[in-house]
């Protein structure tokens, strides 16, 4: 039997999206429900990837179902395809498996050509209608089929505009349309060498195959990375039967959900366009009117609609998003989905489901991203710098949170200042999928065109980035770099405030505070704390960032780097003298400069700590990363230190290494200078001796000792360290315990860690050093060239975000395993970078690690991540 490619919506359901797409299984659905919906069909996704192992072609046997299939909806729908008396018309849409707003490509009014036209206009007694629809599919099928820019479409309707003194393209009339048409097709044939082409069944096929190439082009690959969706998943493709808009006046098209996308209060939230198409609501070419005046506008649709949006929301038991058009007065459902929504609306929808019993505690834990909730800590402005401030004008609140930065008219100027280290406002007269890596380098958006759900505001909100949407007041001029607004003219680089949660605009520097957790916060996060077997601690080396690590709900500090805090003041002076000393009486001087200032910093996170276990790494970075490099710089310490330049400079050459992050830095140093790590022994010990004195604690020191790769480094450096911890608890006579534990950050270590184990007593995944050693790529560097990996579709993600669970995932495994077979009770641990990304939790949840360690705003997500790890795995 031959594969089976294609699914009438009748076929389908809402269980089949991995083969129909999201979009394509809810049409099923909703067909299934006896819902208002256009028949169609949907190409599976199976078919998007045939498609790209065929060398990007379809295959004869697709071509031939996707006719057979027009044949059945021509039998259905009694219209037949091509034909002028009584023409079908179809609308070509991508759908992943996971919904991915606007990154994908449409096509709409497919199957018009100069003869269809010419019926349609005769069976709808109006022209105008039309002609427009015919405009608008020249103009979709040659950008997204062809490649030619739908802007320069746009030119040619503006200058018709003006010619003919008109403001919207609606105030157009028939012959303007027909003259679009002429125009549009002239420039088609200008620009592509052919006549636009007429076949309907051509048309159908390029359009499908264009879809499929969607699913590769940049901004669907950037938004895969960023939202950890595989491309081995591929688009399927919805062919729907067209329902017309843009029909007159009791015609329009609109969006809306179950429940406020911004706040989740439970009502109808959403907005229309009469006598339009859905592109025009989500370009934000008209500005819409809210949903609720549908009531008036065209009640029984209105009334149709709520009460499917309701059953929409029962059925799926979440918010839903969905597209609709009315035809004449007749209500039509174009999509539903499970709607994108801020974080605090996607807690608050979580809570109140549960509280409305329409879903378990378990779900609710499910239904948040845990990235998201990274917008909740966000910043929001100061009060007081607020109150200083006046806003010059006002647009949408499309997506809450405040942001100051300087203005930048394109997504690659403020790619470009994001990259320099500035915090960067986009200031668009109206957002495009295109605008994606701006929008992420982004603090907050702002856009002269657009209602609440269009592209920018749709956007912004997913990404948990302030947006400002919909500004008319916003005179941009995009060329000369420069707006206008309320009389203040605003330059490229110039500060100004935006504020997502009110839509106000400043012209000002706002300080922006840390923002405060609502109370669903608590709720929510109690049902994932008490789900998870992770724990999770943090990355933090200094007391301000432990406290705001532990009010995240952190259980401990996992990596206290100790080198960050020899940079402050004149602690580096110290360690300058330190590294530039000749002998180890020397050095031992300078380090007993150093040894009260880390005592007291040890102290500090501690009482911080409040009785939480807190793991010490000891010195690990090469030791030039503490002295100058160039000869000025040079020539001035060695003056303020007292020796000659020649002298420093030696030093400075001597410590030179060619690959240092294989040189001698971690435990290497301690076996060169064993008195490093006497001194920072020394200044744990007695800190936490000092704290438990204090205080009444209990604190057992965690000591760990990084870049170890074979068990005898870990026995020679690890006896200096009890040695010389040992003294100190008898001398200050005191029952003291304490872990001398390591990092497995060397494929060494991992694949020996039964021996490591016999010396350790805890380990921790350096899956940073991980991850370089075991792919060999330098983590300083690779950032430069892995961006060939993804555009090559070579690498889906950054290995140093996301955690190469395959290779550098074996490696966690086997060590731990070897680890427990020496050490049952063994505790492991991860501090890397990943320690924080929520598909990396998931893994060391699964590869059974006690706790993950990451910064402190990363807290929350990994404890939802370990949570939605823990019931993943009881419902499996
Ligand atoms: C690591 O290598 O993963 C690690 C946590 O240590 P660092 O980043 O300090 O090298
Ligand atoms: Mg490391």
């Amino acid at each position: 039997m031959t594969k089976k490619y294609l699914y009438l919506f009748s076929e389908g359901n809402e269980n089949m999206r991995a083969i129909l797409g999201g979009k394509g299984a809810n049409l099923a659905e909703m067909t299934n429900l006896g819902m208002p919906v256009p028949r169609g069909f949907t190409v599976s996704t199976e078919a998007c990837n045939k498609y790209y192992e065929d060398g990007e072609t379809i295959a004869p046997e697709i071509i031939e179902s996707v006719y057979e299939y027009m044949g059945k909806m021509e039998k259905m729908t009694g219209k037949q395809f091509g034909s002028a008396e009584n023409p079908l018309l179809v609308s070509v849409r991508s759908g992943a498996r996971a919904s991915m707003p606007g990154m994908m490509d449409t096509i709409l009014n497919l199957g018009l050509n100069d003869v269809v036209v010419e019926g349609l206009a005769k069976l709808t007694g109006n022209p105008r209608f039309a002609y427009d629809s015919y405009r608008r599919f020249i103009q979709m099928f040659s950008d997204v089929v062809m490649g030619l820019p739908k802007s320069q479409f746009e030119v040619i309707i503006d200058k018709l505009k003006v010619e003919r003194n008109k403001h919207f393209d609606i105030e157009l009339d028939e012959k303007d349309m027909r003259r679009l048409v002429r125009e549009f097709k002239n420039f088609y044939l200008a620009n592509m060498g052919e006549e636009f082409p007429q076949e309907p069944k051509k048309q159908l096929i390029e359009a499908i195959k264009a879809v499929f190439r969607s699913w590769n082009n940049e901004r669907a690959i950037i938004y895969r990375r960023k939202n950890d969706i595989p491309s081995s998943w591929g688009t399927a493709v919805n062919v729907q039967e067209m329902v017309f808009g843009n029909m007159g006046p009791t015609s329009g098209t609109g969006v809306a959900f179950t429940r406020d996308p911004s706040t989740g209060e439970k009502k109808l939230y959403g907005e229309f366009l009469m006598n339009a198409q859905g592109e025009d609501v989500v370009a934000g070419i008209r500005t819409p009117q809210p949903i609720s005046e549908l009531a008036t506008t065209i009640p029984d649709a209105y009334k149709q609609f709520v009460e499917i949006a309701q059953t929409l929301e029962n059925h799926y038991k979440d918010m839903q998003d969905m597209e609709f058009t009315i035809e004449n007065g007749k209500l039509f459902m174009l999509q539903t989905r499970n709607g994108k929504r801020t974080a605090a609306a996607a807690l608050r929808i979580a809570v109140d489901l549960v509280d409305e019993g329409m879903i378990t505690e378990d779900e609710a834990v499910m239904k948040v991203e845990p990235r998201q909730l990274d917008a909740l800590l966000h910043p929001q402005f100061d009060t007081i710098s607020l109150m200083q401030a006046t806003p010059v004008s006002s647009g949408l609140a499309a997506s809450p949170g405040a942001a100051c930065g300087r203005v930048y008219f394109t997504a690659a100027e403020a790619k470009a200042a994001h990259a320099k280290g500035q915090k960067v406002i986009l200031v668009r007269l109206e957002t495009s999928p295109e605008d994606i890596e701006g929008m992420y380098a982004s603090e907050g958006i702002l856009t002269g065109r657009g209602g609440k759900t269009s592209h920018a505001a749709v956007v912004a909100r997913g990404m948990g980035c302030c947006c400002v949407a919909g500004c008319g007041a916003l005179k941009i001029n995009e060329r000369e770099k420069y707006f206008i607004l309320d009389d203040h003219v605003v330059h490229e680089g110039d500060y100004i405030s935006i504020d997502g949660s009110t839509g106000n605009i400043y012209i000002d520097v706002i300080k922006t505070v840390p923002a405060t957790i609502s109370g669903d916060f608590a709720r929510f996060m109690s049902w994932a704390d008490a789900r998870r077997r992770l724990k999770v601690r943090t990355n933090a080396d200094n007391p301000k960032d432990a406290a705001q690590a532990l009010n995240f709900g952190a259980e401990g500090v996992g990596l206290c780097r100790t080198e960050h805090m020899f940079f402050n003041g004149d602690r580096i002076k110290a360690m300058r003298e330190m590294i530039v000393a000749s002998n180890s009486e020397q050095r031992k001087k300078a380090l007993d400069k150093l040894l009260p200032m880390q005592r007291s910093d040890f102290e500090g996170i501690f009482r911080a700590m409040n009785g939480y276990p807190v793991t010490i790494r000891f010195l690990d970075p090469p030791l030039h990363e503490f002295l100058p490099n160039d000869d000025k710089d040079i020539k001035e310490l060695a003056l303020n230190m007292g020796i000659t330049y020649d002298d420093l400079k030696a030093k400075v050459v001597s410590l030179h290494e060619t690959n240092p992050m294989m040189g001698h830095r971690g435990c290497r140093l301690a076996v060169s200078f064993p008195e490093i790590y006497e001194m920072q022994t020394r200044a744990v010990i007695e800190a936490a001796i000092n704290v438990n004195r204090t205080l009444g604690m209990a604190i057992e020191p965690e000591i760990m000792i990084p870049l170890v790769g074979d068990v005898n480094e870990l026995r020679y450096v690890k006896k200096i360290v009890t040695k010389t911890a040992d003294d100190i608890i008898a001398e200050a006579n005191v029952t003291m315990h304490y872990k001398v534990g390591t990092m497995i950050e060397i494929p060494r270590a991992a694949v020996t860690a039964d021996q490591i184990a016999t010396e350790a007593e805890f380990f921790s995944f350096g899956t940073n050093d991980l991850t370089q050693m075991t792919f060999g790529f330098s983590r300083d560097d690779a950032a430069k060239f892995l961006e060939d990996y993804y555009a090559k579709r070579i690498f889906e993600s950054d290995p140093f975000a996301k955690l190469d669970t395959v290779g550098v995932g074996s490696f966690i495994k086997l060590a731990s395993d070897l680890g427990r077979k020496t050490r049952p009770d063994i505790k492991l641990g991860i501090c890397g970078e990943h320690g924080g990304d929520p598909a990396s939790v998931e893994f060391c949840h699964n590869a059974g690690l006690t706790y993950v360690s990451c910064s402190p705003f990363r807290v929350p997500i990994a404890r939802l991540a370990a949570a939605q790890a823990a019931i993943k795995e009881m419902h499996k």
